[in-house]
């Protein structure tokens, strides 16, 4: 008899989340509701925001927060490399310039001094590659310099911290993604966190079309005035129930992952052909989203006979990302970029192998995946 499979990601519903999507369904009030509003507090509280708003997605919270701060043609907004394309889609979804930056070879993360040769941006987006949060000190430092704002993309780094303080209050605004295969799910959503009244006053006005009253303060049913533009970027009750349900047991989730990150990471530490990222980097703290096992620059390992074999043990994988963003197809055309250009993030993108971690693993999770790992290293030597 094999061992169980185990996928690179598994949603973790239980019970719990299916009864309180049943009571959303069963109370016929599907948006607007209290379900939303007890997630945003729930979430701004866990985070240490003083606003915390639900959206229909990561990618719109991206979005919705570059366009009510009047991000769009003009302004040169700094995207790392290393990202998921949405990050550089919200920028350019707003006629904006993204100016791509190579990151660092220790962390994936969005390179300080690399940001320092840029000048005249508008804002600067970083993106907590992992779990581990940025140099927020050198990055706000580089960004003060050119009178920019900072917008945190959080989608794989919940909870994680940089000098005792969690991301999503390090700068401007965070985003955080709830696609069923990040720290928590809410089916498809997303989270605006920010410490500014006006700033969240204005994201809950263009997540909804730019009325000027919530569907609770309207006194008049149906009746609202538009006072600026603005999108459908909603979360519904169904997603807000599975979002404060996942909440409600995030914390075994983060021990778990924490857990899984350290014994897998013993058991690929005599392997000198792997670089594995420290999961704690001055006074940056990850949350373990995965564990990412880098190859040789050289290519002296083929990253696609790791991948096969693992997969041939049951174990499943993913690439964070497959690309250096500015290399994908759209932003080369549209902009010239070429190989070479982004060293850093082209190593991850064609050499990282991204291992499971979850609160779904097996016991032995990170044993078995250690050792499937170093057969197939030891297969590659030969
Ligand atoms: C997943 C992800 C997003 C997009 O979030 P969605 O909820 O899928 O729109 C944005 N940025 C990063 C870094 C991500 O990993």
């Amino acid at each position: 008899m094999t061992a169980d499979p185990i996928p690179f990601g598994r949603p973790m519903l239980d019970e719990g989340a299916i009864a309180a999507v049943a009571d959303v369904l069963r109370s016929g009030m599907l948006v607007h509701g209290k379900v939303t509003h007890a997630f945003e507090q729930a979430f701004a509280t866990r985070v240490g925001a003083r606003h915390a708003i639900a959206v229909s997605s990561g990618t719109a919270a991206l979005h919705l927060v570059l366009f009510v701060r009047g991000i769009g043609p003009g302004h040169r907004v700094a995207v790392p490399a290393m990202t998921h394309v949405a990050t550089a889609h919200a920028v350019e979804l707003l006629g904006a310039r993204p100016v791509f930056v190579d990151v660092d070879d220790s962390s994936g993360n969005l390179d300080p001094k690399a940001l320092a040769q840029e000048s005249d941006l508008a804002a600067v987006t970083v993106v907590h590659y992992l779990g581990l949060p940025c140099d927020m000190a050198a990055i706000k430092a580089e960004a003060g310099r050119c009178g920019a704002f900072v917008l945190e993309d959080c989608a794989l780094a919940l909870d994680a911290s940089y000098a005792g303080a969690k991301v999503g209050t390090l700068g401007l605004a965070g985003c955080f993604s709830f696609y069923p295969a990040k720290h928590m799910t809410s089916i498809e959503g997303g989270m605006v966190t920010t410490d500014g009244d006006e700033l969240a006053a204005a994201v809950v006005r263009a997540r909804a079309f730019g009325y000027d009253r919530s569907f609770a303060e309207r006194r008049k049913p149906g009746v609202y005035d538009v006072i600026a533009l603005g999108f459908n970027y909603r979360m519904s009750e169904v997603d807000a129930a599975i979002g404060l349900s996942q909440l409600a047991r995030l914390d075994d989730f983060q021990a778990r992952r924490a857990d899984h990150f350290e014994r897998l990471r013993r058991g690929l530490a005599d392997l000198d052909e792997v670089t594995v990222f420290a999961a704690q980097q001055g006074q940056a703290v990850s949350s373990h989203y995965c564990l990412n096992a880098t190859l040789p620059r050289d290519g002296s390992v083929d990253r696609d006979k790791i991948v096969s074999y693992l997969t041939s043990q049951g174990i499943g994988t993913s690439v964070h990302y497959p690309a250096a963003v500015p290399l994908f197809t759209y932003y080369r055309e549209k902009y010239g970029y070429r190989e070479g250009q982004f060293p850093n993030a082209e190593w991850l993108a064609s050499q990282t192998i991204s291992l499971p971690i979850g609160p779904h693993l097996p016991d032995d999770g990170p044993e078995r995946i250690a050792a499937a790992f170093k057969s197939a290293i030891m297969a590659a030597r030969t």
